[in-house]
């Protein structure tokens, strides 16, 4: 806001520092699967309603529960290939022999409207993130399982695959925990409120820096007009 100070305008501070209008962020949360990211996304939505998900669309078809529009856009080979070839994707990976990718649209709108859009996406999706014009806004986070043992056990508890899609999922795991190198944080899933309350750290300490906090530069421009006006 602007006000006349000893006759001069200055901005003045309507703010406290900790409540600055900030830029969103872009969670990308990335894991082999069955270590707890699902859960953990969700959770994170949870505490906080400045989180939004982005929706993905995919090829593979619905399981019990799953609705069009609510986990996925689930949608056909073809105008999957539509999609792409439109530009309407951020980024786009086959994973498990199936589609995905994520529309522009989702993380533009949240995005300019400061929200903050949390990704549950494989690593390729988080390097084309990650390189692209949101790469500078983006906080990745890859979260590891305790052992390969437990990993397996929780796999076979969830019940929801085959011997041999369990066998690739462990195959595909050896691929994905490859990449632990290319994310900012890495956190090991023995505990999911330890992990979470991890990521919320994360999340709070990367909305303060210098650089997501947009208010900040006129905050400073009012502490100076308050000093010239004694
Ligand atoms: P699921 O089919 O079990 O929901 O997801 C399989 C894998 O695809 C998970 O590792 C998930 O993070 C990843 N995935 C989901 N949506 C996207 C997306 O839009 N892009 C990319 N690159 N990966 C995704």
């Amino acid at each position: 806001m602007l006000q006349f100070i000893s006759g001069r305008r200055v901005a003045v501070a309507t703010e406290q520092a900790s409540e600055f209008q900030r830029r969103g962020l872009l969670i990308i949360l990335s894991s082999p699967s069955g270590v707890g990211k699902t859960t953990l996304a969700r959770k994170l939505v949870e505490w906080d309603s400045a989180i939004k998900t982005s929706i993905s669309s995919t090829t593979r078809k619905p399981r019990d529960g799953e609705r069009d529009g609510r986990e996925y856009y689930f949608t056909s080979t073809e105008e999957f290939a539509a999609d792409i070839k439109a530009g309407r994707f951020l980024e786009h990976a086959k994973v498990f022999g199936h589609y995905y990718g994520t529309p522009h649209s989702f993380v533009e709108t949240w995005f300019s409207r400061r929200h903050d859009v949390l990704f549950d996406i494989d690593w390729q999706g988080g390097s084309q993130l990650r390189n692209s014009k949101y790469g500078e806004y983006t906080v990745s986070i890859f979260v590891l399982p305790p052992s390969i043992p437990e990993l397996a056990r929780r796999l076979r508890a969830r019940g929801r695959d085959s011997e041999r899609m369990l066998k690739e999922r462990m195959e595909l795991c050896r691929d994905e925990i490859g990449h632990w190198t290319e994310y900012d944080f890495v956190l090991v899933n023995k505990n999911l409120d330890v992990v979470l309350n991890q990521i919320k750290t994360i999340v709070t300490s990367e909305r303060l820096k210098r650089k997501h906090q947009t208010g900040l530069g006129s905050f400073v421009d009012s502490l100076y007009g308050q000093l010239e006006a004694g």
